[in-house]
């Protein structure tokens, strides 16, 4: 079996410009995430980050994307409009999305979602407790009832996101609060997961079981053989059966559009 092709893409900033950070990922979220994704052996990981040019996002790899992986916070904004309007393109035709903690604000992610995407937060080493509300999922699969992580920025509801069409985890916080923190949809031919943990200032990514859902994540993404073709369904479409009496095919559907 072909490996899963994946593009963690980072906007790889904080560790430039916080000694804090770069204490706690020398050489960049992305590659923690990269090494705990590779040491499983069955995907091929590629990284990408935003002052590269086109953000390391060129026609070539989005095309040879299977799922991309996304962290960003401070600098949403000088994402190019055109290059995330591809990605958003690329999970219509198949490309799992996975977002993570801060991207919920990235612009592919509010461009797919169509709302707010606002939500609380809080910087204050608050305990996250992760619970697991949909065992039989995929991105389940080998994970505890729940599992914690030691410090984490919480995050709190309400968050805006439209209802998810499937959701696996719930956090609980030290301060009372809960976060829909595992939030699966499906967009077009693509599938999208947001999943929370990862605030920069903490080393969440070295996390095994964060490091096991974003590999389950990868996996449930992935394209499935019929999303591995765009389908082309904006087109006129042949009658399957006869029309019969009183029913004519429109020789020319422009002169009958308005
Ligand atoms: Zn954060």
């Amino acid at each position: 079996m072909s490996p899963i092709n994946v593009t963690i893409w980072h906007e790889f900033r904080h560790e430039k410009q916080h000694k804090l950070v770069a204490d706690i990922y020398p050489r960049g979220m992305h590659e923690a995430i990269a090494d705990g994704l590779r040491a499983r052996g069955e995907f091929a990981i590629h990284l990408a980050t935003l002052d590269e040019p086109e953000h390391g996002l060129s026609d070539e790899v989005l095309r040879a994307t299977d799922v991309m992986i996304w962290w960003g916070h401070a600098a949403h904004d000088e994402v190019r409009d055109d290059i995330a309007e591809k990605v958003v393109q690329r999970v219509w035709q198949g490309m799992g999305l996975i977002v993570l903690h801060s991207g919920h604000f990235s612009k592919p992610f509010m461009r797919l979602m169509g709302t707010d995407c606002a939500l609380r937060w809080r910087e204050a080493n608050d305990r996250e407790r992760i619970w697991v509300v949909n065992p039989a999922h995929p991105i389940a699969q080998g994970l505890p009832d729940y599992f914690e992580i030691a410090e984490e920025e919480m995050y709190g509801e309400h968050f805006g996101v439209p209802q998810p069409d499937e959701l696996v985890f719930i956090s609980w916080f030290t301060g009372g609060e809960v976060f829909r923190s595992g939030c699966c949809w499906y967009r077009g031919m693509g599938k999208v997961f947001y999943f929370r943990p990862g605030h920069e200032t903490y080393p969440t990514y070295y996390h095994p079981l964060v490091l096991q859902v974003l590999a389950n994540g990868v996996r449930w993404a992935a394209p499935t053989p019929v999303s591995r073709f765009t389908r082309d369904v904006s087109r006129p479409s042949a009658p399957l059966e006869e029309l019969g009496p009183g029913v004519t095919l429109v020789k020319d559907p422009s002169l009958h559009s308005r």
